[in-house]
């Protein structure tokens, strides 16, 4: 069993927490706060040590009656691995200041930069690639999106050439200061975006240039997507793929999945913990090929779609499995992840 830390306890960090929770070959031993919030409060109550993760604060969670079990310093020597949620540009700097001095393994989230981390992660592109490392990066929610369905179009008919037009949420449902709240933000406004090039990072080679918008919404990001296919195949052929692809779910519109509103509401209906869709959502009515190009619309829940990809990432840098698709069988099945 190994010992897993995770430092952030945030959006991202707690969901972490919930699916290492779940699995048999890995436990939480801390998880790191610096607010003495209702999140550090509900961290305790679910049964996790809590560190602080700035010691000054210390004051500050004995006022609020939240019973901590140390410091973040306390916590690195029970760790086999640590993963770093904190907000973007935070976790390069723990790399190099603390976890490097630690000997410490870690995992980093979207908001690092590949070049600062060095080497990036998604479950189903580069598993292979994480085995034994020091150090990965867990690509951004919208490119695990990308990646989750163009691999396996890949896989099916050779990927020629992608276009993507991303359509992103203005912030996650908690969140208060970012927007916009009434408009249409070119994001950048500048082509390419970031999202091509971060796609490269895991599916070498890809051509893939992609184009994103934030829109006034928080539940979750919608892709539409432009493929050219080196191979002739047809639609069927890739509904077939698809069906029979892990962490991929086809949804029908005229079954009333017809906005990421209704698909959020398929996700709470699931009974799942904070309602959370871990799969990617991709709109059957929407798959069309022309001319060899497929066309297709997926929909991606921002706060949940990378949460298994660090528990498989956990798994590739301990080497506790070799095979990519045991270890995804494997957090799918603790996990409750469907197809
Ligand atoms: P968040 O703000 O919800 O959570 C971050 C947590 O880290 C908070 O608990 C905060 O108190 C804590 N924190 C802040 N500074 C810290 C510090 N110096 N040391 C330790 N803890 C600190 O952020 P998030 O949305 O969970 O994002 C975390 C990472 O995940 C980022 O890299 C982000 O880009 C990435 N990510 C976010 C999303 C998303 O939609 N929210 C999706 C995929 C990836």
């Amino acid at each position: 069993m190994k010992s897993v830390g995770i430092n952030g306890y945030g959006t991202i960090g707690k969901r972490v927490a919930d699916a290492v929770d779940c699995q048999d070959d890995m436990k939480i031993v801390g998880v790191t706060k610096r607010t003495p919030d209702f999140e550090a409060k509900m961290a305790v109550e679910k049964g996790f040590d809590l560190y602080i993760s700035a010691p000054e604060r210390e004051g500050l969670f004995k006022d609020a009656g939240i019973e901590i079990s140390g410091t973040i310093d306390e916590l690195y020597d029970q760790l086999d691995i640590i993963v770093d949620c904190t907000p973007g540009g935070i976790g390069a700097k723990n790399r190099d200041n603390i976890y490097q001095k630690q000997g410490l393994k870690a995992i980093f989230e979207g908001g690092e930069k590949h070049e600062a981390i060095g080497k990036s992660f998604n479950s189903f592109s580069n598993f292979e690639d994480a085995l034994g490392a020091d150090y990965i990066r867990v690509v951004s929610c919208n490119t695990t999106g990308l990646c989750r369905t163009l691999k396996p179009i890949d896989d099916l008919a050779g990927v020629k050439k992608v276009r993507a037009v991303m359509v992103r949420r203005g912030a996650d449902p908690g969140q208060i200061k970012s927007g916009p709240i009434n408009a249409i933000v070119p994001n950048p406004p500048t082509v390419p975006s970031h999202h091509g090039p971060d796609v490269q990072t895991v599916m070498y080679g890809l051509d893939i240039t992609t184009m994103a918008l934030l829109v006034p919404t928080t539940i979750m990001h919608q892709h539409n997507l432009m493929v050219e296919l080196e191979k002739d195949v047809s639609v069927d052929d890739v509904i077939d793929k698809l069906e029979n692809t892990s962490r991929v779910l086809l949804l029908e519109a005229e079954k009333g999945m017809d906005s990421t509103a209704s698909v959020m509401e398929f996700a709470r209906d699931l009974g799942r913990p904070r309602g959370d869709l871990f799969e990617i959502a991709v709109w059957k009515e929407s798959l069309n090929i022309v001319d060899q190009e497929l066309f297709y619309m997926q929909a991606i829940h921002q706060e949940s779609d990378v949460v298994p990809e660090n528990v498989d990432a956990i798994r590739a840098m301990l080497e506790l499995e070799s095979d990519p698709a045991k270890s995804i069988a494997k957090t799918n099945e603790n996990m409750g992840i469907l197809g």
